[in-house]
């Protein structure tokens, strides 16, 4: 085979064999006029019909004109390679990116051209897999939000991503060759002219934060996370990743600030409850003291020897007792504003006798009213409900409150109290009671602090009527615990208003029933109970309370209706009390219960003495006027609760109403 052989037989075979697709066409017609196996299988033309068509029908390229272009390169220089962009067409499937070259070969009698086009499918598919991860990575770079910025070595800036602009509001392009100083808050700067000094020294750098300025002028706070020093062709200069944390930090400090408020009322609570807790320990203490000294005071204004005296000595008795109530009325009004400033206030709804509480009041106050002369008197509109559902205490308190202030304040004419209903639209139906006077009144200036607590109106006036200020405080803060409010009308030298406005829901009627088992409510001091004497008590009774001189009053008081009391000093010594006259045949009719004690307090002793199956009435007796106090001393099996100072006369009928109930004869009449 000589060399020319050889090379016709190497042609052959590459045409034969090649993967590249091979087409032969006719220069001046561009017809196909031959095909090698590869091309046959890449457009799955039969050589027969491939050979119908012309290059235009199985190439095209994706810019219009590009294969022109192919055909005039040819001609002019016979030979073309193309770059991206043509497709070989296939009757199979869709369209095929290739390469491709073009070249003329001299052939006799005339020359033909070759297309040699190369499958670039696999190179093109990995090319757009790169593209697409591109913008993925460029569109998770953009949403976290973090700006990727080049500055060369004197800081000029060279590149800055797309949130730069969303960040800062400034377009790229206007900071694109600028130095940076500008874009940073002007206390931040010399810190970043030294941190890009440090980088451009290749000094790593830790996290840090500089405040860079928006279009608008405004601060805000961004956190470089990576500040790093690129050597490429021997230029240096700094890539950086930056991120805005301006809102994370004012959420943080948001949140710093509420933790501290929440800090700071938790430690005013506590110090709040702390002053509450120390109040009701002093109250306690004043109570159990006082008690017995207004019981002795009594004991000693009653007795025979006195009695037959000069009259100085009841007046000088009556100032003890006047006086030692006054300090009652201040602990009872100190403890309510403890309890109100420390949110510990809680009022009860339950159902109640309008006109029952305004009576008991009325007639509470009016011996003080006929002691000045002054004329007195209620009336409640029809069409006032007889039950009312709110706290009867509490009202009871506001209403004594207000009218002693306005029979204090009044010298001439008179109190009236009226009370009619109202209609709140979207609201409950609400009371509202009227206090009005002929006093002295106020200036609308005097009126300002008025329900603040410690206020009052003419502190100076030594000889005018005594009092602490907190009484309206109290009424008001009281009235709004129940939903309500009280406000005050003046004229000075006319007279007052007070109006006292509480919603008051009718009870249901057997919420009535409920709340009002028969022995088992206390009753505010009611005229009608001291009207008549206190019968004489055939009764023996265990009274158990630690105070020597309480234990002593309590002792001689219940004497001195005829009833027979055993001591006891402490819970412990009670029960044996009461086993031991159990076992003699001489049981207890009653048990009167101090609950603060040693060794074994009340509440424990009443609840194994009704565990022991002990009857007989129980009555608690503690120094701390609380509802709460009352509650617990029910619960545990307690008939009733009184609390100390000890009214007497009121102590002595809930006695006999509960061992008359017991019983029913227990008491008489004779004495
Ligand atoms: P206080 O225990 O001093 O009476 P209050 O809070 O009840 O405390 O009253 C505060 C002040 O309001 C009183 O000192 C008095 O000056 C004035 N005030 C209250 N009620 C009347 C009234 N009905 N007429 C005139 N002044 C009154």
């Amino acid at each position: 085979m000589n060399a020319e052989e050889r090379q016709f037989e190497i042609a052959r075979s590459l045409f034969r064999e090649a993967n590249d697709a091979f087409f032969l066409f006719d220069p001046r017609t561009q017809l196909v006029v031959d095909l090698n196996p590869a091309a046959q299988r890449l457009t799955g033309l039969e050589k027969h019909l491939a050979c119908t068509m012309s290059l235009r029908d199985l190439f095209f390229s994706s810019g219009s004109g590009d294969l022109d272009r192919l055909a005039l390169a040819l001609n002019r220089t016979g030979f073309f390679h193309s770059r991206e962009g043509y497709y070989l067409r296939r009757t199979t499937s869709a369209a095929l990116p290739v390469n491709i070259s073009v070249s003329r070969i001299h052939t006799e009698p005339k020359p033909v051209g070759l297309v040699v086009a190369r499958d670039i499918s696999d190179r093109k598919r990995a090319l757009e897999a790169l593209e697409q991860a591109e913008a993925r990575y460029n569109s998770l770079v953009e949403s976290t939000g973090v700006v990727v910025w080049e500055l060369d070595g004197k800081g000029v800036v060279v590149f800055l991503s797309p949130a730069f602009e969303t960040i800062t509001g400034w377009p790229r392009a206007d900071w694109i060759g600028r130095r940076f100083d500008a874009l940073i808050h002007p206390d931040d700067l010399d810190a970043a002219l030294r941190l890009h000094h440090q980088a451009m020294q290749g000094e790593t750098l830790p996290r840090f934060e500089l405040r860079i300025l928006t279009r608008t002028g405004d601060p805000l706070v961004c956190e470089f996370l990576l500040v790093t020093k690129i050597v490429e062709d021997s230029q240096e200069w700094l890539l950086g990743i930056s991120r805005d944390i301006t809102e994370q930090k004012r959420i943080a400090k948001t949140l710093e600030q509420a933790e501290l408020m929440r800090q700071a009322r938790d430690a005013a609570e506590q110090a709040s409850r702390a002053k509450s807790e120390f109040l009701s320990n002093v109250s306690h203490e004043i109570r159990t003291p006082l008690s017995a000294l207004l019981g002795f005071n009594e004991l000693l204004a009653e007795h025979p020897f006195l009695q037959q005296g000069p009259a100085e000595i009841q007046e000088y008795l009556g100032n003890i007792r006047e006086h030692g109530q006054l300090l009652l009325a201040l602990i009872d009004d100190l403890l309510d504003v403890a309890r109100i400033e420390a949110g510990q206030l809680r009022v009860e709804r339950e159902p109640c006798s309008l006109s029952q509480i305004v009576t008991d009041v009325v007639e509470s106050l009016r011996a003080g009213a006929e002691a000045k002369h002054l004329k007195l008197e209620a009336e409640l509109a029809g069409g006032t409900p007889q039950l009312i559902a709110t706290d009867r205490l509490r009202l009871h308190q506001i209403l004594v409150n207000l009218i002693d202030n306005a029979i204090k304040f009044t010298d001439r004419g008179g109190i009236r109290l009226t009370g009619r209903m109202m209609d709140r639209p979207g609201g409950e139906a609400a009371l509202v009671l009227e206090i009005d006077d002929t006093g002295i009144g106020m200036t609308a200036e005097e009126m300002s602090g008025l329900f603040q607590p410690f206020y009052r109106v003419r502190p100076a006036l030594r000889d005018g009527p005594r009092g602490t200020g907190l009484g309206l405080a109290i009424c008001q803060r009281l009235a709004r615990q129940l939903g309500g409010d009280v406000t005050v009308r003046s004229i000075p030298s006319v007279g007052s208003t007070f109006t006292l406005m509480v919603p008051v829901g009718v009870p249901e009627p057997d919420e009535v029933a409920r709340s009002q088992p028969p022995g088992k409510h206390q009753e505010p001091p009611s005229s009608r109970e001291t009207a008549s004497p206190v019968p004489r008590l055939h009764a023996r009774i265990l009274l158990a309370e630690d105070h020597d001189a309480n234990r002593q009053v309590i002792t001689l008081r219940l004497n001195s209706i005829g009833a027979e009391v055993v001591p006891a000093r402490n819970g412990k010594e009670a029960l044996e009390r009461v086993r031991d006259a159990a076992e003699q045949g001489r049981p207890f009719d009653a048990v009167i219960m101090d609950m603060e004690m040693p060794v074994l307090d009340g509440y424990e002793a009443v609840r194994q003495l009704r565990a022991g199956g002990f009857t007989s009435p129980i009555i608690a007796v503690t120094a701390y006027a609380m509802s709460k106090d009352r509650d617990e001393c029910l619960r545990l099996g307690c008939d009733d609760h009184i609390s100390k100072p000890i009214e007497w006369d009121r102590f002595f009928r809930k006695l006999i109403q509960l061992l008359t109930a017991q019983n029913g004869s227990s008491a008489s009449n004779e004495g």
